[in-house]
């Protein structure tokens, strides 16, 4: 069994544009590809779960989200990083979903299709659904990176951050994994 790294998309690996629909305006974090290098050099799966409600709300197509996960997946192979699959669930919050997180379907399908050891991967994610989402599949950890939304959350209050651990960055994340 192998351990994998599942990874929100917007406001983790890239920067937080609401709605990003257009490859032209992917824009990466810094420190993004090195870390996914150094993650996959450990022997880490790489997967992406990513809510993609702009789809059901009618603000772009899958084929949009399509090209901007192509983008990225080009960036990432001109540094030797594969991403095994990318899940995404394409509804508007209120409609019924098969993946959408919190819901740890993707990770459970990743368990099954990927043989993926759950309980030695970890969720990355700006948002506290990302957190949910690894809690409620049974990951060693989920991360609150505080880049995108993830600074925000932080300050709200009332919301319990006591089982993820919050860090600054994915170099912060990928730190503590390899630790
Ligand atoms: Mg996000």
């Amino acid at each position: 069994m192998n351990p994998a790294i599942f990874l929100d998309r917007d406001g983790t690996i890239n920067i937080e544009k609401s709605y990003l629909c257009d490859p032209d305006k992917l824009t990466l974090f810094d420190d993004a590809l090195r870390s996914l290098r150094r993650l996959q050099a450990h022997g880490f799966i790489l997967f992406i779960v990513t809510n993609q409600s702009g789809i059901g709300r009618g603000y772009y197509t899958v084929a949009d989200m399509h090209a901007v996960n192509d983008k990225l997946c080009l960036l990432a192979a001109d540094e030797g990083i594969q991403f095994k699959k990318i899940y995404f669930a394409p509804e508007a919050p209120e409609e019924t979903s098969y993946g959408r997180k919190p819901s740890p379907q993707f990770l459970l399908d990743a368990e099954k299709d990927y043989n993926i050891d759950l309980k030695n991967s970890y969720m990355i994610g700006d948002k506290l659904s990302d957190l949910k989402c690894g809690w409620n599949a049974g990951v060693r950890k989920s991360i609150l990176v505080k880049t995108g939304y993830g600074s925000k959350l932080t300050e709200e209050p009332g919301v319990d951050l006591s089982q993820a651990l919050v860090v600054d960055t994915l170099t912060q994340a990928t730190d503590h994994i390899l630790g």
